[in-house]
């Protein structure tokens, strides 16, 4: 039996689980296909993480993974398909047919990228439809690239593929942008970036692969790659009937990671909050595995 199951190996999840083994918990942290550490990983340039100014999201999350790999955490590969309260401590089952028993769990699963729902979405996924822009961008150098939203996601990606490709559309559904405004400022000055405003995707075409776009004024975009950066939503499925969530699916709890749930913790993305930064994961994961901490004590 561990002390601590963390799911997750995000910010938040590798923050909880440097801070629960100084704390010499017995610990492990699952994850599911690992491709850099979490969402992090799919970020161009980090410019707010304290003491790392322009550092790539794939090396920041390197770092992070060292920093716990020195410290032996070790990491089980698994997809969780249920987790039940067990009186006291806690069954994760995972797909592949294990189980594993803890006294508390600190669930960092974070967000996945939400997509558009658009006709030829799903036709053309990993044909020239993506979410991930330093994944894929690479592949579509000297091409013609579509960027939808109005975020710092899609600011940043956009700014990206301004250096790499030919043709930029970022295509906005609204007038003002979310993102950060001086990152606006440099994209209206790229002269391959065109800056849609108030117009949606209405469709995905093409045969093999994507060829065009078609915007909700009829017009039609001839395009070779198009990167759906329109947010994100929690990976909270499992959870309803173990937590509260708010109406938007992310965990209820404070700083303290505390959820309605004894032995419960929650950290990072997917807890309700009002600023999502790896800062605030390392912080949560931090808080997460102080609270698990002195609740083991209480018991022991
Ligand atoms: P976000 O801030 O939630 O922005 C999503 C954007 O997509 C919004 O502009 C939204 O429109 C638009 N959108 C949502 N659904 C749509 C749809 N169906 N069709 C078209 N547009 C749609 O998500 P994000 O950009 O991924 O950022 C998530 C968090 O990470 C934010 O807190 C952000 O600051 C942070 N982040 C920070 C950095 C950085 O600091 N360098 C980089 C990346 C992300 P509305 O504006 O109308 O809602």
């Amino acid at each position: 039996m561990y002390d601590v199951l963390i799911i997750g190996s995000g910010p938040a999840g590798l923050s909880a689980a440097v801070y629960a083994k100084r704390s010499n918990l017995n610990i492990i942290v699952a994850e599911k296909d690992y491709m850099g550490t979490g969402q992090i990983a799919g970020s161009v340039r980090v410019d707010n993480y304290l003491g790392c100014p322009g550092i790539s999201g794939l090396e920041l999350g390197d770092r992070f993974r060292l920093h716990a790999e020195e410290m032996r955490v070790p990491f089980y590969n698994g997809n969780v398909c249920s987790i039940k309260d067990a009186g006291f401590s806690w069954r994760t089952c995972f797909s592949e047919g294990e189980c594993i028993e803890s006294r508390t769990v600190i669930y960092a699963a974070g967000t996945k990228p939400r997509l558009l729902n658009v006709e030829g979405e799903k036709k053309f996924f990993g044909r020239g439809v993506g979410t991930c822009v330093v994944c894929d961008g690479p592949l579509y150098k000297g091409r013609t690239a579509a960027v939808i939203g109005g975020g710092d996601t899609a600011l940043d990606s956009a700014l990206y593929l301004a250096d790499l490709c030919s043709k930029v559309y970022l295509i906005h559904w609204r007038q003002d942008f979310r993102g950060n405004r001086a990152i606006l400022g440099m994209l209206d000055k790229k002269p391959n970036v065109e800056i849609l405003r108030n117009l949606a995707v209405r469709r995905i075409c093409g045969g093999d692969r994507v060829e065009a776009l078609e915007l909700s004024n009829g017009r039609r975009l001839e395009i070779d790659v198009v990167f759906e950066t329109v947010g994100a939503d929690p990976r909270t499925e499992l959870l309803k009937d173990t937590v509260l969530l708010d109406p938007a699916g992310y965990v209820l709890a404070g700083e303290d990671g505390v959820t309605s749930a004894e032995g419960f913790f929650v950290a990072g993305d997917v807890r309700k909050k009002r600023l999502r930064q790896v800062a605030t994961a390392v912080a949560d994961g931090a808080n997460a595995a102080m609270s698990a901490m002195e609740y083991l004590r209480r018991f022991t």
